[in-house]
């Protein structure tokens, strides 16, 4: 894994973004932000599943009034997540128009693909930008390919269509968005923003572009990126092309907060895009969120359905004592627990977690060996195999991230 590249670190409503700090899981609602009920439901389900900062649409006055109310409610719940304004069009207006939003967001995403042409462009862009500034919030430059300024595109097209040894149309189109990118970051500093107060994201909708857009920024800026594969889509191919795209470039050093665009199914659950993130971010061993079940896939070897229903037994337990793990042992969110099929790799899984267990394959002495630490402490067999090992689990817990009572000290 490569070091992290260097940036400034943004403070986003209390949460630092880039400069080293813990990469940072943001998240987007989808209801009508007017609907003020609905709105705060999603955001609290979204900060309740671990986002840190949730983005909502401020698409008109209406959505622009609810915000202070939002925020209240969500306080009232005891949820102090971060809310940022996702803007287009008409954010300069509206920011003016609705200054108790503008106070009550803690920060403001301009895409600058879509605030008007020509000199109105340059118009609305600084009017944002300078409500940000006074204001002292900080800016994401977000652009996207899918809302690339169409005059800038079109003009670069046809000077590459003159040249001599003429590009890729991705190539040019990766040229104007990096541009579109790099120098409204430098407008906005033109007019006052401090470079502390800059994010910016250059969203794509197809991996290779996108990815090689964020390597040529990351070696341009050293502003906090965003990242986001945007329109990653639904199902399995929305968390593939997410995980893959976040990835590469995390792998390489590169994001500070990171956003999966999927779909969700009609009636789906929205918090999905937030577990998908921290998902992404444990494998990748850049930060811990619950504790980790490590199991084989199973094979000929494991012919009964033990193994499979104590791998899904320990992920259940794990998953219902998360929350209260989380306050009363602080750190198990890093345990490592195996779970494996036979003598194969079963040991040497198990030694590496901090508890596992290798059960027996077909033909194998019906015992199964547990390791704490890397080291065989017991054999567990027979019927009760499943509660045993749980309750060594919570036993490891318990001793390893517990509070010590100290004893007092005698007469
Ligand atoms: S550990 Fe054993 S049971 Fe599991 S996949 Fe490997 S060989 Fe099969």
């Amino acid at each position: 894994m490569a070091k992290r590249q260097k940036t400034h670190v943004v403070d986003v409503g209390g949460v630092p973004v880039g400069g080293g700090n813990p990469i940072v899981v943001q998240s987007m609602t989808d209801t009508d932000t007017a609907d003020i009920d609905r709105t705060v439901a999603q955001v609290k389900l979204l900060a309740d599943a671990g986002s840190e900062l949730v983005r909502v649409t401020v698409n008109n006055d209406a959505a622009a009034k609810a915000v202070p109310e939002i925020k209240t409610r969500l306080e009232d719940l005891g949820c102090n997540v971060p809310i940022i304004g996702d803007f287009h069009f008409i954010g300069h207006r509206l920011l003016h128009d609705n200054p108790e939003s503008a106070k009550t967001l803690a920060k403001f995403r301009i895409n600058p693909g879509n605030v008007g042409r020509g000199t109105r462009r340059d118009d609305n862009f600084s009017t944002f930008i300078e409500i940000a500034r006074d204001l002292g919030k900080p800016v994401r430059i977000g652009v996207n390919a899918g809302s690339l300024d169409p005059e800038v595109l079109v003009a670069k097209m046809d000077a590459n269509s003159r040249a001599a040894d003429p590009k890729s149309g991705d190539e040019v189109e990766r040229g104007a968005l990096i541009e579109s990118a790099v120098s409204s970051a430098e407008a906005a500093m033109s007019l006052g923003l401090p470079a502390d107060k800059i994010i910016v994201s250059c969203k794509v909708s197809r991996l290779p572009q996108m990815v090689e857009a964020y390597r040529q920024l990351a070696g341009l800026m050293d502003f906090p990126l965003h990242l986001g594969l945007t329109e990653a889509g639904m199902g399995t191919k929305g968390i593939v092309a997410t995980t893959a795209a976040l990835s590469v470039l995390l792998y390489e050093g590169i994001g500070d907060t990171i956003r999966s665009s999927l779909t969700p199914e009609v009636g789906g659950d929205r918090a999905k895009e937030v577990r998908l993130c921290q998902e992404i971010l444990q494998a990748l061993d850049l930060r811990s969120f619950r504790p980790a079940v490590t199991a084989c896939p199973g094979c000929g070897r494991t012919t009964s359905t033990l193994f499979r229903e104590l791998a899904q037994d320990i992920q259940t337990h794990l998953d219902a004592k998360m929350t209260e793990w989380h306050g009363r042992y602080p750190g198990s969110e890093e345990l490592k627990v195996a779970v494996m099929g036979c003598v194969v790799n079963g040991p040497g899984e198990s030694r590496a977690a901090n508890i596992g267990i290798s059960l027996p394959g077909s033909g194998e002495t019906p015992r199964a060996p547990v390791f704490v630490d890397g080291e065989r402490t017991t054999f567990l067999q027979g019927e009760g195999i499943a509660d045993e090992f749980i309750a060594m689990v919570d036993l490891y817990v318990d001793n390893r991230w517990g509070a010590k009572e100290t004893v007092p000290a005698g007469d």
